[in-house]
């Protein structure tokens, strides 16, 4: 049986569900006991993506919440202190895991309209010997970055921000939930952005469309402190080459398609702000998705344009009291995106 998404489903990119040639992938997959390392596929996914992020090595991890922790797990010890966006999603989305199971102190700096964090004022925040202050350790920094427009962060930056990271001897890791669409929204690739970090987070189960995943990247012996520290979170694993299977399909055939989504978002972004009512709150999109604010003097009662959407099939996400938040994906298809600009506009018609 094939699955296919009957919705227009644009609350994010993590509602994607498998393609068939996953299924296909997942249901004939080599497996074995992945604690004791020996599932194929697995490893094999895990070879693939150090590869394609340029590092030595890789972790398969049940989330992205548990890649970002575990990086942090194996830098810092209680009372050290990381540095990370206020908009970041390791400081507003991970339930504070970094404080509650690693006693990290966050110290959040704004991050900037372009997704990034001023480097003079990290440079700032890095803390010295003081015997009364914690020690700075580390840095996280997102990309793309989901709260500032889903921004891609340019390699330049990135090379900037890794000099600085050295210079202080300090940990560098990104939270590259998307590297892919900041790759692929860039003209770069995955590795070229992240060749000044120590280590980097990928998800699979958002744009690339697997059901499950995300892979830590980074050195051998981090990697191995990564592995020792996802034993005790309870992420041991035992024959995971069943969901690795789809993470591979997705690193082999779902990358360059992204492209494919940013250009959707586009046509949205393009079409819905000039229905009135309606404006674009953080610019053209970088990636795939598209912030629109709302004018709640056109459209008082926001709960109410979100019934009307759902009648036409249409679902979507609120990112702020009077902001939507539109994410492109695989199963975002051309006539999807024709259905919602269509219904858009009648929904303006009819009040
Ligand atoms: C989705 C996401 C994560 C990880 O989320 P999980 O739901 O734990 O997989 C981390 N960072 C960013 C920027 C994300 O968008």
């Amino acid at each position: 049986m094939e699955q296919k998404m009957d919705l227009i489903d644009l609350r994010s990119d993590t509602v994607t569900i498998p393609t068939p040639a996953m299924r296909q992938a997942m249901a004939n997959a080599p497996v074995g006991d992945d604690v004791y390392g020996e599932d194929p596929t697995v490893n094999i996914l895990e070879e693939k993506a150090a590869h394609l992020l340029g590092k030595e090595n890789a972790l398969f991890v049940s989330s992205g919440t548990m890649g970002n922790l575990l990086a942090v797990l194996v830098v810092c010890s209680r009372g050290d202190e990381v540095i990370v966006g206020q908009a970041g999603h390791t400081f507003l989305h991970e339930v504070g895991g970094i404080s509650a199971l690693g006693g990290v102190f966050p110290n959040t700096l704004p991050n900037q309209a372009d997704g990034t964090l001023a480097l003079e004022m990290i440079e700032n925040a890095i803390r010295g010997d003081d015997i009364h202050e914690p020690r700075t350790k580390m840095v996280v920094i997102e990309n793309t970055q989901n709260q500032c427009g889903g921004v891609p962060i340019e390699r330049d930056y990135m090379e900037r921000l890794g000099r600085l990271t050295r210079k202080f001897g300090l940990f560098l890791h990104v939270d590259g939930a998307r590297i892919f669409n900041a790759a692929i929204a860039l003209h770069s690739s995955a590795k070229e952005l992240t060749r000044m970090a120590d280590s980097v987070t990928f998800c699979l189960s958002k744009g690339l469309c697997a059901p499950v995943g995300s892979v830590l990247c980074g050195s051998k012996e981090f990697i191995q402190a990564a592995r020792r520290y996802r034993k005790m979170l309870g992420g041991g694993m035992r024959q995971s080459g069943i969901l690795a299977a789809a993470g591979i399909v997705a690193l082999d055939t779902m990358i360059d398609r992204l492209a494919d989504d940013h250009q959707r978002a586009t046509i949205l972004a393009e079409n819905l702000s000039t229905i009135p009512g309606f404006s674009l709150s953080k610019g053209m999109p970088r990636s795939n998705m598209v912030f629109l604010h709302v004018d709640r003097a056109v459209f008082p009662d926001l709960k109410l344009l979100k019934k009307k959407l759902e009648k036409e099939g249409i679902l979507i996400g609120y990112s702020g009291p009077e902001e939507m938040r539109l994410v492109t994906h695989y199963w975002i298809t051309d006539a999807s995106v024709a259905h919602v600009i269509e219904s858009w506009k009648n929904l303006h018609a009819k009040g």
